[in-house]
């Protein structure tokens, strides 16, 4: 039996939370711990009838390591699951070494704040010696590696759908599949429509950061970085059908890279439509993406964190949203002495999501990898001192889990290929 702490309150924390309850076998206790209160009380009131899972919720800011830690100590969870925002992966990661617990989240540390110089300066350095530019990397998480192993601690970052299962993927595929992977690519597609013109699936600053910052992918061991969308291709994916989708930089190719040396190339591609890239091409332009602050009327105002308010919470499309997701990775490597390509993927349908858990397939797709991430951490399967990612385990708990806790895979032989 395990006892977890989840940070956060949002789209992927609620589907996580709703797993966790499924999973009461496993979680006999959870802890929702949040900036908004009510949000986690709302989440408890309507799942405590439905769980053996005994549930308990407080109020937390995360950036606060002090207020964090004297938390983690007084409820003595077993790990601490944070679906909070990637600002606060750094601080969370502090107070789970200052408590002595085991930490688990689903997206690398990026700054709320691009301006500060201290930060700058190392991440100018970074850009120059590594040649990618996106403003989010695994150098800060990675750092902690010491501090996770001295304290006989597991730290497993990135346990979401990609990254985190894309990788434990890749380690599978590695495993039962090929003596030598040569190419990987990694294919996010999401069929899904919610009728507006404009809307993003998760956070808004975190969704449009990441889209709007140039591609990058890995060939031979060092990044090539293109023009933000500038490299275009068209798929036809099971359960969606045809659709464009753009190379962007993504945070699993950097672990791949480290972790799987001899794979010549990695590269994610993920699709969008007209309308996504119009508006936001538009709203790039007038200078609506900033993080940097302006004065307006003698308020300070982030424009993205503006445009974050006005645009629809990506938690309000789960009923408006229909159709099917597609995500997974083709891999081409050699078995045997003969050339072998395979592409394992999951299918996912917006409204099963919304009739399960009461979200999109976005945040479903995320919040029950984070979950099955807790639960192997938790369980002691996943366990080893130290910062890890998801292709640095045995693969197979993890694949069994997916099937079971509602995202089955599948693996299809020589799949059509990307150019
Ligand atoms: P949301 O904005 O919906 O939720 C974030 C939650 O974190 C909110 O409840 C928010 O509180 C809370 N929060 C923010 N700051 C603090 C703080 N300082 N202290 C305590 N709580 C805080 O985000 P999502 O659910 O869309 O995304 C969650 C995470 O999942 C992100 O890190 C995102 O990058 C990651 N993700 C990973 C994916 C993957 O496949 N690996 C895919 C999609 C997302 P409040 O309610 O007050 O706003």
């Amino acid at each position: 039996m395990s006892k977890l702490m989840i940070i956060g309150c949002g789209g992927v924390a609620s589907v996580a939370i709703h797993k966790v309850c499924q999973n009461d076998e496993v979680f006999d206790e959870l802890m929702i711990a949040s900036r908004t209160v009510s949000k986690c009380d709302a989440l408890k009131e309507k799942l405590q009838g439905q769980t053996k899972t005994k549930i308990t919720t407080a109020q937390i800011d995360a950036d606060d390591v002090e207020a964090l830690t004297k938390l983690i100590k007084e409820y003595k969870p077993d790990a601490v699951l944070n679906v909070a925002l990637p600002y606060q992966d750094l601080t969370i990661m502090d107070a789970c070494l200052a408590a002595g617990v085991d930490y688990i989240d689903t997206a690398n540390y990026e700054p709320e704040d691009t301006e500060d110089p201290e930060w700058r300066k190392i991440y100018e350095k970074r850009c120059k010696e590594l040649g990618f530019s996106a403003y989010f990397d695994y150098s800060w998480q990675w750092a902690y590696e010491d501090k996770f192993k001295a304290a006989g601690l597991t730290a497993l970052l990135g346990t979401g759908f990609d990254p985190g299962v894309t990788s434990v993927f890749a380690a599978y595929a590695k495993k039962h599949y090929f003596d030598t992977i040569d190419t990987i690519d990694i294919l996010d597609c999401n069929g899904g429509d919610h009728g507006y013109p404009f809307a993003t699936n998760f956070n808004p600053e975190i969704n449009l950061r990441e889209v709007s910052a140039p591609g990058s992918y890995m060939e031979n061991g060092k990044w090539i970085e293109i023009p933000a969308m500038s490299i275009k291709r068209e798929y036809d994916f099971e359960g969606v059908g045809k659709k464009d989708m753009y190379l962007l930089h993504h945070e699993e190719i950097e672990a791949l890279g480290r972790n799987m040396p001899e794979v010549k190339r990695i590269r994610f591609f993920m699709t969008f439509g007209q309308s996504y890239l119009t508006h936001m091409n538009c709203l790039e332009n007038v200078g609506m993406l900033s993080t940097t602050p302006i004065n307006y009327n003698g308020q300070e105002i982030v424009p993205i964190q503006f445009l974050k308010a006005l645009l629809p919470d990506p938690a309000s499309l789960g009923p408006r949203t229909k159709g099917k997701t597609n995500i997974g990775c083709i891999f081409t490597g050699k078995k045997d002495g003969k050339e072998r390509s395979i592409y394992i993927y999951n299918v996912c349908d917006h409204q099963e999501c919304y009739k399960e858990v009461g979200s999109q397939a976005i945040s479903y797709t995320t919040g029950v990898p984070a979950m099955i991430g807790a639960m192997l951490v938790a369980t002691g399967q996943w366990k080893k001192p130290g910062v890890f990612t998801t292709d640095e385990f045995d693969p197979d708990p993890y694949m069994e889990a997916l099937n079971k806790w509602g995202l089955p895979w599948k693996v299809e032989e020589n799949p059509v290929l990307v150019d």
